[in-house]
């Protein structure tokens, strides 16, 4: 064990102490601890002040793979980065990729995460056939389908176990391309012709766009793409090519700064609107991985990341309320993504997607006008029976938490009684 260190998580704007093991074949820590993958989730999921933060991202190794089948099963510390690369010129790739490649197998489980092909193919949980978990009061379990900890592990948090291992199903890929297309929607101030546009490609693999929301007209661009051939040089992605040197200063974080971004990206993008090209499919998927520990670009003070659902039914009038509601308030927005999600059933218990339509977007330094404002939103997320993604989350209050997941006292009656973290001490707090 390591002495305690302070830690930050993905998004920053908060510090935490730890003390720090390595998961190992056999032991677990004897008190409090929470299991860590990559440590990609923005908030305090993925920490557990005061105890220990269990890493598992050593144990990444590819234990077997059914060629015809395309069955995998490794150790959850093995990144989708890892297996990627190693799969991608064997015609293979995870059927469900977030937006970056680094993110461990037991990471993609406990927050069952979800990629640009949820409306055909569900989240990553959805994959999975089989996993190993180890607990503090019952061992080893063998979790296959008709396992009662099965839906409580699947977006479990990491609550339930240690994932050991999993055996999850790869989708066949022609080769390391995609083939996209873009389009531009909006100006109206409603998200009609998005949603016209996704209701057009729902027959493609992929779908996401990218909103302005603080555009009083809510333009965007619409990018849908398909698995394609590419050239060979594709097959590994290219290094990341810049590095972020520095924390932003606070001045460049601003609305102003925003706005003067999301115009430059618009522009950019208008460029190559209507154009069918082929990219490498790394490109495609994982843009921001291209910039090593871009989150530095917004401060020291971090950023929140929002995310929310809403469902399909109410997403036409709620999405461009609560969009209009945060820029009446003021709230600075880079890169919003918007995505439908499609009627794939979620297998987990406390699985964040389901039919509707998600928005997620980027709030640097957050001051307490802007976490009125998210306060406010989260209420209007609520009152339509929407949810806010906790793998994203590092603010939402313990009440909106138990309307937005009713459900999560069965997650708390499987939790490992010495498994805890940051996140669900905050959440199910009495009140
Ligand atoms: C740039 C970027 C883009 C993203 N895009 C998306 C997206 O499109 N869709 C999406 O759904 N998410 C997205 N995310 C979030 C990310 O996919 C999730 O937070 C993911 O869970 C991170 O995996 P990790 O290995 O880093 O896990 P960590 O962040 O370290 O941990 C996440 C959770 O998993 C648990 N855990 C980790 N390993 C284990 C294990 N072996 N056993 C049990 N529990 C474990 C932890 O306890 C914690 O609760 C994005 C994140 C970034 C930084």
């Amino acid at each position: 064990m390591t002495p305690l260190s302070l830690d930050q998580p993905w998004g920053r704007g908060f510090t935490v102490e730890h003390t720090h093991e390595f998961a190992s074949d056999d032991t677990l820590p004897e008190q409090s601890f929470l299991p860590r993958g990559l440590g990609r989730s923005y908030g305090d999921v993925c920490v557990n002040d005061g105890g220990v933060l269990l890493h598992n991202f050593r144990r990444d190794r590819l234990i077997s793979f059914d060629e015809v089948n395309g069955v995998l099963r490794c150790e959850a510390g093995a990144s989708l980065a890892d297996i990627a690369q190693v799969m991608l010129p064997r015609g293979w790739f995870p059927s469900v990729v977030p937006g970056t490649r680094y993110v461990t197998v037991g990471g993609a489980i406990a927050n069952d995460i979800h990629g640009k092909n949820h409306h055909l193919a569900g989240t990553f949980g959805k994959s999975v056939l089989s996993m190993k978990v180890r607990r503090s009061d019952l061992g080893v379990q063998e979790v296959d389908e008709n396992h009662v900890l099965r839906s409580a592990t699947i977006a479990g948090l990491g609550l339930t176990g240690l994932i050991d291992e999993a055996t999850f199903l790869l989708n066949r890929v022609p080769g390391p391309g995609i083939g996209q297309e873009t389009k531009l929607f909006g100006g109206a101030g409603d998200i009609d012709d998005y949603l016209a546009l996704d209701t057009a490609s729902a027959s493609w693999t992929y779908t996401v766009g990218w909103i302005d929301t603080l555009d009083r007209g809510l333009r965007g661009v619409f990018f849908r793409g398909e698995h394609c051939e590419g050239s060979d040089e594709w097959l590994t992605p290219q290094p990341a090519k810049f590095a972020m040197p520095i924390d932003a200063p606070r001045w460049a974080l601003g609305r102003w700064s925003a706005k003067a971004f999301n115009e430059l990206y618009f522009r950019a993008q208008s460029m190559n609107t209507a154009k069918r090209e082929t990219i490498p499919l790394w490109q495609f998927f994982f843009p921001l991985d291209a910039v090593t520990a871009w989150n530095r670009a917004y401060g020291k003070r971090g950023f929140v990341q929002y995310q929310f659902v809403v469902p399909r039914e109410a997403s036409r009038e709620t999405v461009p309320k609560i969009l209009s509601h945060l820029r009446e308030s003021n709230v600075a927005s880079y890169l919003a993504v918007i995505k439908s999600f499609g009627d794939v059933a979620s297998p987990g218990l406390m699985s964040f997607p389901m039919p509707g339509v998600t928005v997620a977007l980027d709030v640097p330094a957050p001051n307490d006008r802007d976490r009125r404002a998210l306060d406010r939103a989260d209420a209007m997320v609520a009152d339509v029976g929407g949810r806010v993604y906790p793998a994203k989350d590092a603010r939402m209050s313990n009440v909106m938490f138990k309307r937005f997941f009713p459900q999560w006292e069965q997650l708390e009656a499987a939790r490992d009684p010495l498994i805890s973290s940051s996140f669900w001490r905050r959440v199910t707090a009495a009140g």
